[in-house]
C-alpha cells in the first residue's frame, strides 16, 4: 500500500525526505531531511500525492 501522503521540502518542493532517526527518546520529533537541498527541520508539510500530479509547474 502506498502512502497518499508525502513530506516536501518547504525550501525548494522536493520529495526526496528522509528522516533523521536520532536516539529515540519519546518526546523529540522526528527530524526530516531533504535529499535534495539538505534542509532539515521538524516542520515539513505534507502533500497529497494526487494532487501532486495536477500541479502545473
Ligand atoms: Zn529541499
Amino acid at each position: 500500500m502506498n502512502p497518499k501522503y508525502a513530506k516536501i521540502c518547504p525550501k525548494c518542493q522536493s520529495l526526496d525526505i528522509r528522516t533523521h532517526n536520532k536516539l529515540t527518546t519519546g518526546f523529540i520529533p522526528s527530524t526530516y531531511i531533504c535529499n535534495n537541498c539538505k534542509y532539515e527541520g521538524q516542520i515539513f508539510p505534507e502533500i497529497n500525492l494526487k494532487d501532486k500530479e495536477n500541479v502545473k509547474e
